[in-house]
């Protein structure tokens, strides 16, 4: 078979092209190499969000596109996006009352807002949203944006193309790619051979390796790949708000209600030279977050109640600005296509709020080398799952599948929305769902993840298709691995219940 699409890389990038691309009729390939959003997509701040930080940049287009954005996926996917408040205190010192109004005054206006609050200035004193502040933090502002659960909006990307007929394979690398007769003939690390029209480098921070090492295609255009970490603290307030902090080197850091017992606290922007691949915090970035935080709170954190930290390469187009802090964060592409050859369309930069918008550009630049296609359909299609209010799935589960208790309830709905049903079905009772491997994780769950979610191993399940890695005890998650390892995940998923 001959694909009209190859696309490399199963970020939320390439996730979102693949399920662009098949709704559109066009016959699409996707290769991950590892997990799906094993890169960076899953180390983000896990915000939909305008970025009020570029309008100093003056990235007003990304900000623009990205405010719009934020009130279609909430609509898109409310099991996974949700309105989230953010409470910016005024320092002394720093960006004066007048030009964060301006700011956000920008914000409130670049773009159409039904949903989402606009901001306010705000006394802290005698305020339970300036309860955990110190007492010197008397003003503030408040505005919106959401919160979107990263790896499982990649994943829902994935399960949306599959469900428009894309072929979607993990754990399948992309080692070369060459044109012949008049077609891209790509080849994988196990050997199998791909033919297609067209193809899609999304491959994040190893965009500029698949150009070079690959598809031997020449290239204008590099990535520039700055590191950013996260610490995962104890509950640092109440409320369900956040709190965006400036900090004296003119970056902001975010302290995020975070998995219900949790505060997220991120990020850092450090130059990275090395190659893509795995990445963790150093002490440096640990001190920094910890001290930016500490300079706001009246009860200072310690390094003693961080329970998690994780780290990513963002893969920014490079604008050659000296400082890792600005460089842009706007996409770019790269279409090499030397007389009229099959195109290969290589992706920089980008973030999880834009995606959507980025594949609708991929394809409008890739539609004169594809097959006539239908026209832009996303901008009004919900997510798997997404068809109900997050509220009302809520209340379904609980009256039609009472044994599952409240807290329980509300996770399968966040996580799975409408499609919680598919696998609770025939469930009258807890013990129907097979063994329960801790925090309500049981056989039936697992075997969804594994046979419709391409789940494989248990970091697969406990860091990327949930966050149960930050609930379950040291015993259950052994208890998981071994499980998953023996038999192999795939043959384990055959097996289960
Ligand atoms: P990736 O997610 O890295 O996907 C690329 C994939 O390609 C990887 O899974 C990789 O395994 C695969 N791959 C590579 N080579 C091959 C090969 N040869 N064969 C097959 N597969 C291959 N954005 C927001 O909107 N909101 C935020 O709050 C936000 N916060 C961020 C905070 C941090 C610290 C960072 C680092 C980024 C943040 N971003 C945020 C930006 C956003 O996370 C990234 O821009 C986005 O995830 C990049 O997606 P991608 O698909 O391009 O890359």
């Amino acid at each position: 078979m001959i694909f009209d699409l190859l696309i490399v890389g199963g970020g939320i990038n390439g996730c979102a092209i693949a399920r662009d691309a098949a709704g559109r009729g066009l016959s699409v390939r996707l290769v991950e190499q590892h997990d799906l959003a094993s890169g960076t997509s899953s180390a983000s701040t896990k915000l939909i969000h305008g970025g009020l930080r570029y309008l100093e940049l003056y990235e007003f287009r990304l900000v623009h596109e990205a405010l719009a954005e934020r009130e279609l996926l909430l609509a898109a996917a409310p099991h996974i996006i949700w309105p989230l408040k953010f409470v910016l205190p005024h320092e002394k010192g720093l960006r004066p009352a007048w030009m964060l109004r301006l700011g956000l005054f920008l914000y409130d206006h670049l773009a159409r807002r039904k949903r989402l609050e606009g901001s306010h200035m705000i006394s802290l004193k005698g305020n339970a949203l300036g309860a955990p502040l110190r007492e010197s933090y008397t003003v503030g502002f408040t505005y919106a944006d959401c919160w979107v659960e990263d790896s499982r909006l990649v994943v829902l990307n994935a399960l949306d193309a599959k469900e428009r007929g894309a072929t979607i394979s993990v754990g399948a690398r992309l080692t070369r790619a060459r044109r012949e007769n008049g077609r891209w003939l790509a080849t994988l690390e196990d050997g199998t051979q791909i033919e297609a029209r067209a193809l899609v480098n999304a491959a994040g921070p190893w965009v500029s390796q698949v150009i070079e090492d690959a598809l031997h295609v020449r290239s204008r255009k590099h990535v520039r790949l700055v590191k950013g970490s996260h610490l995962v603290t104890r509950r640092l307030h109440d409320g369900a708000h956040a709190y965006i902090l400036q900090n004296p080197d003119g970056r902001i850091v975010f302290a995020i209600p975070y998995e219900q017992d949790f505060t997220l606290i991120g990020t850092t922007d450090v130059p990275y030279e090395g190659a893509p691949g795995a990445v963790g915090i150093s002490e440096a970035e640990t001190e920094y977050l910890l001290d930016s935080i500490n300079h706001f709170l009246r009860v200072p954190v310690t390094r003693n109640e961080i329970v998690w930290s994780y780290s990513g390469l963002r893969p920014l187009y490079d604008d050659g600005a000296l400082n890792a802090s600005v460089v842009t964060r706007d996409y770019a592409f790269d279409l090499d296509a030397p007389g009229g050859a099959p195109p290969a369309l290589s992706v920089f930069g980008g973030k999880i709020t834009t995606a959507r918008r980025l594949a609708e550009h991929a394809l409008d630049d890739l539609a004169p080398y594809l097959p006539p296609h239908g026209a832009a359909w996303t901008a009004g299609a919900v997510f798997p799952g997404g068809d109900m209010a997050f509220e009302e799935v809520v209340a379904r589960l609980e009256s039609e599948k009472p044994f599952l208790g409240a807290r329980l309830a509300r996770r399968l709905a966040r996580a799975y929305g409408t499609r919680a049903g598919q696998f609770l079905k025939h469930a009258r009772a807890m013990a129907d769902l097979g063994r329960d491997f801790g925090c309500g994780l049981t056989e039936a769950e697992l075997r969804h993840l594994v046979e419709n979610e391409w789940a494989r191993t248990a970091d697969d399940v406990l860091w990327r298709r949930s966050k149960l890695g930050l609930h379950m005890s040291e015993d259950q998650q052994r208890a998981l691995r071994d499980y998953m390892a023996t038999p192999s995940p795939r043959e384990a998923g055959r097996g289960l219940g």
